[in-house]
C-alpha cells in the first residue's frame, strides 16, 4: 500500500506554480444514509489536506436525488463530521444551486451543446453502444435550439411525466469513453425534495451537478473515488462548456474496503430496513454512528484513516487494523477495572463473616497519573465461570479443587469444596484465603501460576455486556454470495454479570478496560440509571502489527 499522500504532492506543486492561491476541498455526501468508515477516510483526507495547506473545506450535501434523500440523514452527517473533530468552512446544498444549474443548462442548449431527447431510459441504454462499438445518435439530436429551449422549459413546468424526456449533452456518440456518449444531464422526477419541496420536477444528474457545484464554490481540488476516473473528461467538459469562471480539478483515490464489512449505504440501509441490526447506529455497523456507539473514539478513527493513507489502486484493509488503533488510543486513557461477565459465586470460608475491607488498586498501571481506586473485599465474591474447571485440562492454571490462585489486587485462595445443584451444575465454590498473601504487602513466600479477577458479591453492580463478532462473515466464495447470506447469525452475544461498585457512576460513552476481557463502552442507547449496558469495543489481544 502506498501510504505517502500523492495528493499532497499535487497540491504543493499547484501552490508553487501559482495554479491555486488557496486550497479549497469539499466533502460531498449524498444525504441518503448514514456515513460509514469509508466516508471517514474521505472526510479526514479532505479536511487534513486543506488544513495542512491553510485552505478551506466545505461540507456540501449532494442532494440531487429527492426520492432517496432525507433531512434525518443531513442531521446525522453533520453530527458525524463534527464528532470526528472537523469544522467545515461553508455548509452548502447542491439544491441551493438548482437555479444556477438550470441556467447553465439553458446556456448549453443555446450553445448547441445540449438537446432534449424523447428516448426512454431503456432506449438510451440500448443505443449507447459498447466498449467496442460506437453508439447510435438519437433522432432528437438535431432539434433546433429554439425547440430545445421550449421543451426544456416545458419539462421544468411539469408538462411531461417521469421518464418522458431528458436533457442530454451533445458530445460524441462514437467516443471511446462511453461517459461522453451524450450523457443525460437532467431527468424528470415528480417528487418532493427535502429542501426545495415541489419547486422542481426536473433534477440534474450527478455528472452534470457535481462539477458545477465544485466550480460555484471555488473548489480547487475535487477528490473522489476511483470509479469516477472515467468520468473526469465529462467533468472537465461540463466546467468548460458551461463557461464556469472557476475551474476545479478532479482527482481520484482508492476507496476504503475493509474485510468482513459491507460498505455501501444501499446495503447498510437494507440491513437496517430488514431489521438485521438495531438501526444505523447498531454497534456492529461500520457506520460512524455505529462505531461511536461501539466505543470508537474520533482520534482512533482519524489515526486509522491517516495510517492507511491514499492509494491509486483498490485494496482491502484488514479490519484488525482499525481495532489496533482503538486499543492504542485507549491503552493509556481507559481506567482498568474488573468485571465478571459470567458469574460463579465463591464463599471464602475462613474470612470473617460481616467484614468488608477496602483494597487499593491502580486505575491504570501503564499510566500512574490516573491514581488509585478502592475495591471492597469480603467473604463472598464472584469469579468467572471459566476460571474454574473440574477436572482441569492440562496446562490449566486457574482454579480447580486443591489448586491455589491469586485474586487480582487481593489474596491467594484455594478451592476445597464444589457445591452442585440436583442437575450436577456447579452453583458455588468454597475456598480458603491466606491472609499473608495480601497484594501489595510484598509477600514472597510462594508463587502461584494463575491470576483471576473477581468482584465483591455484596457490593457488585449488576450489568449487561454485549459481545460482538463480525456482522459479515468472510467465507470462501463470499464474492459469489449475496451479502445477506453472509450475515453472521451469532454477531451479538448478550451476557449478564457484575462490575465493581464504583462503576455505578459510569455514564454513556465512558470507556474502560475490563481486566482480561478487553475494552468496553457504556452503551448510550440502552443504559439507564439502574441498568448498565456495556458494548465490548474490542478484546485485548490481536495478532495485528502496523508495518513501519
Ligand atoms: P456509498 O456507495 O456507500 O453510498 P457513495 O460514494 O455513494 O458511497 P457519497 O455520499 O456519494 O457516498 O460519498 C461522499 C464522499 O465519500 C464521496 O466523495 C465518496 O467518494 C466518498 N466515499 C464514499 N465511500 C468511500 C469509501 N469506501 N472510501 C473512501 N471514500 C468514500
Ligand atoms: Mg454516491
Amino acid at each position: 500500500m502506498e501510504t505517502s499522500n500523492f495528493l499532497k504532492n499535487i497540491i504543493a506543486e499547484d501552490i508553487k506554480s501559482g495554479k491555486a492561491a488557496e486550497i479549497v476541498t469539499r466533502f460531498p455526501p449524498e444525504p441518503n444514509g448514514y456515513l460509514h468508515i469509508g466516508h471517514a477516510k474521505s472526510i479526514c483526507l479532505n479536511f487534513d489536506l486543506a488544513d495542512e495547506f491553510k485552505g478551506r473545506t466545505n461540507l456540501r450535501f449532494d442532494d440531487t436525488n429527492p426520492v432517496k434523500e432525507d433531512t434525518e440523514y443531513v442531521e446525522s452527517i453533520k453530527e458525524d463530521v463534527k464528532w470526528l473533530g472537523y469544522e467545515w468552512d461553508g455548509l452548502y446544498f447542491a439544491s441551493d444551486y438548482f437555479d444556477e444549474m438550470f441556467n447553465r443548462a439553458v446556456l448549453l442548449i443555446k450553445r448547441g451543446k445540449a438537446y432534449v431527447c424523447d428516448l426512454s431510459a431503456e432506449e438510451i441504454r440500448q443505443t449507447r453502444g459498447t466498449l467496442t462499438q460506437p453508439g447510435t445518435e438519437s433522432p432528437c439530436r438535431s432539434r433546433s435550439v429554439d425547440e430545445n429551449l421550449d421543451l426544456f422549459e416545458r419539462m421544468r413546468q411539469g408538462e411531461f411525466k417521469d421518464g418522458e424526456k431528458v436533457l442530454r449533452a451533445k458530445i460524441d456518440m462514437a467516443s471511446a469513453n462511453i461517459n461522453l456518449r451524450d450523457p443525460v444531464l437532467y431527468r424528470i422526477a415528480h417528487a418532493s425534495h427535502h429542501n426545495t419541496g415541489d419547486k422542481w420536477c426536473i433534477y440534474p444528474m450527478y455528472d452534470f451537478a457535481h462539477p458545477l457545484e465544485d466550480a460555484i464554490e471555488g473548489v480547487t481540488h475535487s477528490i473522489c473515488t476511483l470509479e469516477f476516473e472515467d468520468h473526469r473528461p465529462l467533468y472537465d467538459w461540463v466546467v468548460r462548456e458551461c463557461e464556469m469562471e472557476q475551474v476545479p480539478r478532479q482527482y481520484e483515490f482508492a476507496r476504503l474496503n475493509l474485510t468482513n464489512t459491507v460498505m455501501s449505504k444501499r446495503k447498510l440501509k437494507q440491513l437496517v430496513d430488514e431489521k438485521y441490526v438495531d438501526g444505523w447506529d447498531d454497534p456492529r455497523m461500520p457506520t460512524i454512528s455505529g462505531l461511536r456507539r461501539r466505543g470508537y473514539t474520533p482520534e482512533s478513527m482519524r489515526n486509522f484513516a491517516r495510517e492507511i493513507g491514499v492509494a491509486k489502486s483498490d485494496s482491502v484493509v484488514d479490519v484488525k487494523m482499525l481495532e489496533h488503533f482503538i486499543r492504542e488510543d485507549l491503552k493509556l486513557k481507559a481506567p482498568r477495572t474488573m468485571a465478571v461477565l459470567r458469574p460463579l459465586k465463591v464463599v471464602i470460608t475462613n474470612y470473617p463473616d460481616g467484614q468488608v475491607e477496602m483494597l487499593d488498586a491502580e486505575i491504570n498501571p501503564e499510566n500512574p497519573e490516573m491514581g488509585t481506586r478502592q475495591i471492597p473485599f469480603s467473604r463472598e465474591i464472584y469469579i468467572e465461570q471459566d476460571d474454574f474447571m473440574d477436572p482441569p485440562p492440562s496446562k490449566y492454571y486457574r482454579l480447580f479443587p486443591g489448586n491455589e490462585v491469586r485474586l487480582k489486587h487481593a489474596y491467594f485462595i484455594k478451592c476445597h469444596e464444589v457445591i452442585k445443584d440436583a442437575n450436577g451444575s456447579i452453583v458455588e465454590l468454597r475456598c480458603a484465603y491466606d491472609p499473608e498473601t495480601k497484594s501489595g504487602t510484598g509477600f514472597t513466600g510462594r508463587k502461584v501460576k494463575g491470576t483471576i479477577h473477581w468482584v465483591d458479591a455484596g457490593q457488585a453492580v449488576p450489568a449487561e455486556f454485549r459481545l460482538y463478532e463480525s456482522l459479515i462473515l468472510d467465507e470462501p466464495g463470499a464474492e459469489e454470495k449475496s451479502f445477506l447470506d453472509l450475515v453472521n447469525p451469532d454477531s451479538l452475544q448478550l451476557v449478564r454479570g457484575f462490575v465493581e461498585p464504583n462503576m455505578q457512576a459510569a455514564g454513556p460513552y465512558d470507556k474502560f478496560q475490563f481486566f482480561r476481557h478487553g475494552y468496553f463502552n457504556v452503551d448510550p442507547k440502552h443504559t439507564r440509571k439502574d441498568h448498565l449496558v456495556f458494548n465490548r469495543i474490542v478484546s485485548l489481544k490481536s495478532s495485528f502489527e502496523v508495518q513501519k
